[in-house]
C-alpha cells in the first residue's frame, strides 16, 4: 500500500518509502566502547587546575582578553596564548535555562534527572563566560547579574565535574 506522506510528517515514524517499500530496521543492542581521548596541553592544564580548586584561564598578551574556558588562540588577535591566570571562583550569572525534559546523559548513558539548571557564568577576572550547572531550579530565584560561586566536588579527578555546581552568593 502506498501511503501519501504529508509535509509535516515525522519521518522517524515512517514504516514505508513513498514508493511502498517497507523500511527495514535493525537493532544492534547495547554498545560498549572503551577508549582514551587525548586532551592536549590546554585542556590538561585547565583540568589539572580544577583538581586543585583553581580555574585557570588563558590571557592574550596582545589585547589582554582572558578566556574561560581557556583557548589556545585569541579569537580577536589570532595569536597563540601562553599566559595562564587564575579566575573565579565567584562570578556573575549571565544566563540560565531550567531544563524539564529528560534526555540521555552522555556521562552515564542513563536518563538525566530533571529539573536541572544550565547556566552561563562569567567568572571574576575572565572576559568570556563558561557553561555549567546551578543547584537552584526555581526561575523566580535566579536573575541575570546576580553573584554565583563554584561549589567543588569532594573528590576531584580532573574533570569539569570537579565543580559540582554553582550556587547563588547570598
Ligand atoms: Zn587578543
Amino acid at each position: 500500500m502506498i501511503k501519501r506522506l504529508g509535509i509535516y510528517e515525522d519521518k522517524r515514524k515512517r514504516t514505508h518509502t513513498p514508493e511502498g517499500y517497507e523500511l527495514l530496521t535493525h537493532s544492534s543492542g547495547p554498545i560498549s566502547y572503551d577508549f582514551n581521548w587525548h586532551l592536549g596541553y590546554y585542556w590538561t592544564y585547565f583540568l589539572q587546575g580544577l583538581k586543585e580548586k583553581k580555574f585557570l584561564a588563558t590571557k592574550c598578551h596582545q589585547c589582554g582578553r582572558v578566556y574561560m574556558l581557556p583557548r589556545q588562540v585569541c579569537g580577536r588577535c589570532f595569536v597563540e596564548m601562553n599566559e595562564w591566570v587564575e579566575v573565579g571562583p565567584e562570578g556573575v550569572l549571565e544566563g540560565f535555562t531550567i531544563v524539564r525534559f529528560p534526555y540521555v546523559d552522555p556521562n552515564h548513558g542513563g536518563m538525566k534527572e530533571v529539573p536541572f539548571t544550565s547556566i552561563w557564568v562569567k567568572l571574576d577576572g575572565a572576559d568570556t563566560r563558561m557553561m555549567h550547572y546551578c543547584n537552584e531550579h526555581d526561575e523566580t530565584k535566579l536573575e541575570v547579574g546576580m553573584r554565583m560561586r563554584a561549589v567543588w566536588a569532594e573528590e576531584r579527578k580532573g574533570s569539569i565535574h570537579d565543580v559540582a555546581y554553582f550556587e547563588i552568593v547570598k
